[in-house]
């Protein structure tokens, strides 16, 4: 179970996360960006609808008005019962004639008005007979009839039903105003038109708001895991734990991120180095050689210590100076590292002129060939200092782990075999092998 107050702790955290706050900044935006640009743009959508249908019947309208000129010569009549024009009738199958002509889409109604009545029309009463008869509003007798002008009416009342319709004067010989042509399509379709549009319009808006915010959520949720990832690494770095990996996506990234993943890596090889490492020579330190001869142990590895102790070294110190004794010290260093490093193991800086070789899984007969190449190559390595070539010697102890034993124990057997070694005659490898032979 976990402590009281954990749960809290843990919201609060997630409250305060870069994630958390960048969620809720693309949510906001999303709300205010896309409430504004749904809004703008059905309204958009919907006055164009409107105005495309404006455009609809206005064609239609005219398109019948140059028929009527084209096919028709002379003067409107009606009588209440019969239509002539200029003289000859005109009945419902030339007025069907004539609207049929006219292509445009379904819903368009026709009408020829004679003064304000319908004397011909598609619309139609509820009982399916024509709207004939009916009148013109009173708006449109205004305008048209009186005003001897184009006019269109986004609202006209026809038994019962709305039309949005556009009227054109018919005019007589003698210049009045004598009918009106009429195109129109019934208000219900021409918002169902423009509802449809808005429709599309609203779905095509929210579906692409909420693919572009999953990408982007997508996106950010990468760049937060990465940081993340070097929030992890800097705090097991602070805890002093240098066994740390830096996730490879998060350390091959080309932008900003991945230059803090690479820094912060530079600082982890950095600081591990100046912890575990010898800053002269370059070569592990005596504590990070405890640390991993504790962990040969702790898997039951045998190993082999090889102690080396370069010979007369106060002497080159006070033949050349210290400076060429520093020099010394860095390049039989490199010797000892190149060897070991070769060989699966790890050379040690032990203190002053003294070194440790450690391999893993040999044993002192096997090191033995190896020991002998390092003797002969710090015989053999041209040491010049400032013009000057100085000699040296190294001289080698050679003791290997027994299973279970403390790593202290291993070194000091090194060490006592070092200690034989440089009191006869220096300048040589010595095992416990060795001892046992002069012991004979
Ligand atoms: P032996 O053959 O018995 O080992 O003789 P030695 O002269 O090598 O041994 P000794 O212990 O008498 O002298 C070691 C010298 O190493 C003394 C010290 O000043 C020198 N020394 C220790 N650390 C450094 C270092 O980092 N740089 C330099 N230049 N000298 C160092
Ligand atoms: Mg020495
Ligand atoms: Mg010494």
């Amino acid at each position: 179970m976990g402590r009281p107050g954990q749960g809290r702790v843990k919201h609060l955290r997630k409250q305060h996360s870069i994630l958390h706050k960048i969620l809720m900044m693309i949510a906001l935006t999303g709300l205010i960006l896309g409430s504004v640009i749904i809004t703008a743009g059905a309204s958009t959508i919907y006055k164009s609808t409107e105005k495309g249908i404006e455009t609809e019947i206005s064609m239609a309208a005219r398109t019948m008005s140059n028929l009527y000129r084209t096919l028709y010569n002379g003067e409107l009549t009606y009588d209440g019962e019969v239509c002539r024009i200029g003289g000859s009738e005109f009945g419902y199958s030339d007025f069907s004639l004539m609207t049929n002509c006219i292509s445009c889409k379904d819903d368009v109604d026709f009408t020829l008005f004679y003064g304000d009545t319908r004397i011909f029309t598609s619309v139609r009463n509820s009982d399916e007979t024509f709207a004939v008869g009916t009148k013109a509003a009173p708006d449109v007798v205004e305008n048209v009839l009186n005003g001897g002008k184009d006019y269109i009416s986004s609202k006209v009342l026809v038994n019962e039903k709305y039309y949005k319709g556009y009227y054109i004067p018919i005019e007589s010989e003698s210049n009045g105003v004598v009918g009106m042509l009429f195109a129109g399509k019934p208000l219900d379709s021409a918002e169902r038109n423009a509802v449809q549009a808005v429709v599309k319009f609203l779905v095509l808006a929210i579906l692409t708001l909420v693919a572009s915010s999953l990408l982007c959520m997508l996106f950010i949720r990468r760049v937060v895991a990465d940081i993340d990832n070097i929030k992890c690494y800097l705090g097991r770095l602070a805890q002093g734990d240098f066994s740390i990996h830096l996730d490879r996506r998060t350390l091959n990234r080309t932008d900003e991120i991945g230059e803090l993943a690479q820094y912060s890596h530079r600082v982890m090889e950095n600081l591990r180095d100046m912890v575990e490492r010898d800053p002269l020579t370059t070569l592990l330190n005596r504590r990070t050689c405890h640390k991993r001869l504790d962990e040969l142990c702790r898997n039951h590895t045998c190993y082999t210590v090889v102690m080396g102790d370069i010979d007369f070294f106060k002497k080159i110190n006070d033949t050349y100076g210290h400076s060429a004794g520093d020099h010394v010290l860095k390049k039989v260093s490199a010797i000892l590292k190149q060897h070991t490093d070769s060989n699966g193991g790890f050379a040690v800086r032990w203190g002053g002129e003294e070194f440790l070789m450690i391999f893993p899984g040999l044993t002192a007969k096997g090191t033995y060939p190896l020991a002998a190449e390092v003797l002969s190559e710090v015989r053999a390595a041209k040491l010049e200092y400032e013009g000057r070539n100085i000699e040296v010697t190294i001289t080698l102890g050679i003791a290997d782990s027994t299973d279970g034993s403390e790593p202290e124990k291993t070194i000091n057997a090194a060490d006592e075999l070092l200690y034989y070694g440089k009191n006869n005659g220096r300048n040589q490898i010595v095992t416990a092998k060795t001892l046992e032979k002069t012991s004979e």
